[in-house]
């Protein structure tokens, strides 16, 4: 018989991955479901990248590279994050993987022993905690509210530390919230971190391009240079050039962590594929407009779907800064009851509903460690947008 090892059985399966599961069975059964759940751009690759992955299969580039890829490909990494940061990163810092998801994992694979603690600002991305959890680590939950900017404050860091933390994750643009640090935030956290050389810290800047803030967002190794031995940056080209399924990450970071990581790599996928390893060179080096432009788009999309939501009685949600997620409150709605009698307890009762009696998808802020709220994505067209919120607004109206 199959038994799960318990590395499984103390995991969930991602709550978004469910969530987009749960909304393509009501499609496949001819139900029409205004789909807000969505974790990647709404847009196609754009074709100069594409045509980058069409060319490296007619010329043959199909075989395995370098555990950690093509000389081109890590010019093209070390270059970005160069421009970024304004750190020089040598080859033997540098690690890729599967998309940034699988990097963030082989990174805890590589470093967590059993009672290895890692604190986690909530809300957060849904796999951060399981992938602790699976890599033998203890999630540290540290609730970061509204009232900052579900930001995590130096305070708050300072009273999650013990002598058994190993990291700190930092996601910024967040998923969900869109929270994006000013460099001032970074350097009092890096203050902080600076009097506990125990602690790495793990800064997730896969949204670092989708930013609706004047210039670029602060990189944590910008910041808090102090700390560049202890910091693993992980990106990747999934969100900024609308390539989920290319499935193309990096990190950079202190060379023996990055040596640990790639060891594991070379046992386990020995390298991504070659394929969108050119494609990655050809968003990476190529014509950056897309970004730009898409940037432009979410923008008018984010705004759209602020003030739809904000005129919902119960509802309120401040602008996101970054990414293309708003984390809703919806406290306001929480006591009420639905007309087929049902009380709304909880966020998840609220989500349940919308999908039941609004057919919208939405993902519940428990997933995400911090309720009662809902995400909704904004990476999906105008008219679902506002499709979506003239359907909310009418199921919250028929609350009593
Ligand atoms: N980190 C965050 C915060 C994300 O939201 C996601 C994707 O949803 C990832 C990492 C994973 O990105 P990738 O497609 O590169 O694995």
């Amino acid at each position: 018989d199959y038994l799960p090892a318990s590395r499984v059985t103390r995991i969930k399966s991602s709550a978004s991955v469910a969530a987009a599961a749960r909304v393509r069975e009501l499609k496949a059964e001819g139900i029409p479901i205004i789909d807000l759940t969505v974790g990647e751009p709404d847009f196609d690759t754009p074709d100069h990248i594409k045509e980058a992955a069409v060319a490296a299969i007619r010329d043959g580039e199909t075989k395995y590279t370098s555990v950690t890829g093509t000389p081109e490909l890590q010019t093209a990494i070390l270059r970005k994050i160069e421009s970024h940061t304004g750190h020089h990163y040598e080859r033997n810092q540098l690690t890729i993987g599967g998309g940034a998801k699988q990097v963030l994992y082989v990174a805890l694979m590589a470093s967590l022993n059993e009672g290895d603690e890692v604190i986690v600002p909530a809300p957060y991305w849904v796999s951060y905690p399981d992938m602790v959890l699976a890599n033998d680590g203890t999630p540290v939950i540290v609730p970061c509210g509204e009232d900052t900017g579900f930001k995590l404050t130096p305070d708050a860091l300072e009273k999650a530390i013990t002598p058994n933390t190993k990291w700190l994750i930092l996601n910024a643009p967040s998923n969900p919230t869109g929270a994006v640090y000013t460099r001032e935030e970074l350097q009092a956290l890096g203050a902080v971190l600076e009097e506990h050389p125990n602690v790495f810290i793990l800064t997730d800047e896969i949204y670092d391009e989708i930013h609706f803030g004047d210039g670029r967002v602060t990189s944590l190794v910008t910041a808090a240079p102090a700390l560049k031995d202890r910091i693993l940056l992980v990106n990747g080209v999934s969100k900024a050039y609308a390539m989920t399924g290319w499935r193309l990450g990096y990190g950079v970071g202190p060379a023996p962590l990055i040596a640990a990581m790639n060891k594991l790599q070379s046992q386990t996928s020995s390298c991504p594929s070659s394929i969108s390893q050119a494609a990655a060179v050809a968003a990476l080096n190529g014509d950056q407009s897309f970004v730009r432009d898409s940037v432009e788009v979410y923008r008018k999309r984010r705004d759209a779907a602020v003030e739809g939501l904000n005129a919902i009685n119960g509802l309120t949600v401040a602008p996101a800064e970054g990414a293309f997620y708003a984390y809703v409150n919806c406290s306001g709605v929480i006591g009420k009851t639905a007309p087929d009698g049902k009380v709304i307890e909880n966020d998840q009762d609220f989500t349940l509903y919308l999908l039941d009696a609004a057919r919208v998808a939405v993902i519940q802020g428990s997933a995400y460690g911090l309720g009662p709220y809902f995400r909704i994505s904004f990476a999906t067209s105008l008219e679902t947008i506002n499709a979506g919120v003239d359907s909310i607004s009418d199921a919250v109206n028929a609350l009593n």
